[in-house]
């Protein structure tokens, strides 16, 4: 079997494979970003409709907790790409938003010792703030809850252990830090940095990591 060369996280608006002999019209599928896979009945009813409209009523889901829209005429790519859902789901976010991963957390399971979602959100929401305007290369942030990781954080460039921390006396929310964590083609597993970071200290640990970690 053929081994991919890269990895990708189907983003975008991009075309499909067709055959040599396939002389139907091009077709195009769209990758959009659906941060930590949240998104409520409201937007999957007009995810649903626009695969209807432009597409055959196909929807895919991607590993990165992202949905693909395929089978997309070449003609209708103008429409599509105009329709209100993307300002809110977009097919091309920013680098710190479009690798975002997250285990449930204790949304809903009882393994968890932090929420996991929710701060992955607001963590990367701040990173985008201060670091708009900088150069940065491509990289994915992952969550985990506990050490299980089924928030793979351990193949993530930066990747997030949920635990406790003490500070002043009071237990807060924290987390283990690691980095460059591959999968893919050559995989390898991330390395830890950092140790119980309180979550109220996050951004100020994650930014320059964000900017200046090497890929
Ligand atoms: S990593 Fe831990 S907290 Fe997250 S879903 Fe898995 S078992 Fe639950």
């Amino acid at each position: 079997m053929r081994k991919a060369k890269v990895h990708t996280d189907h983003l975008g608006i991009n075309p499909q494979k067709h055959s040599s002999t396939d002389e139907s019209e091009p077709l195009y599928y769209v990758g959009f970003n659906v941060p930590v896979g949240r998104i409520t009945s409201e937007q999957m009813r007009r995810v649903a409709d626009i695969a209807d409209r432009y597409g055959t009523g196909d929807i895919r889901l991607t590993t990165g907790q992202n949905l693909v829209i395929p089978n997309i005429p070449e003609s209708r790519i103008g429409a599509l790409s105009n329709e209100p859902l993307f300002q809110e789901l977009p097919f091309n976010p920013s680098p710190i938003m479009r690798g975002l991963v997250s285990c449930t957390g204790n949304d809903y399971c009882p393994m968890a010792l932090i929420e996991t979602k929710g701060y992955a959100i607001k963590v990367a929401r701040e990173l985008e703030r201060r670091c708009a305007g900088r150069k940065i290369a491509p990289l994915t942030i992952h969550w985990s809850g506990c050490p299980a990781g089924c928030g793979l954080h351990q193949i993530a460039t930066i990747g997030m252990q949920g635990c406790r921390s003490r500070v002043n006396g009071q237990v807060v929310d924290a987390a283990h830090v690691c980095v460059n964590g591959k999968a893919g083609p050559d995989p390898s597993p991330a390395t830890d940095i950092m140790y119980d970071v309180p979550i109220s200290r996050l951004v100020d640990a994650l930014e320059p990591l964000v900017t200046y970690l090497p890929r």
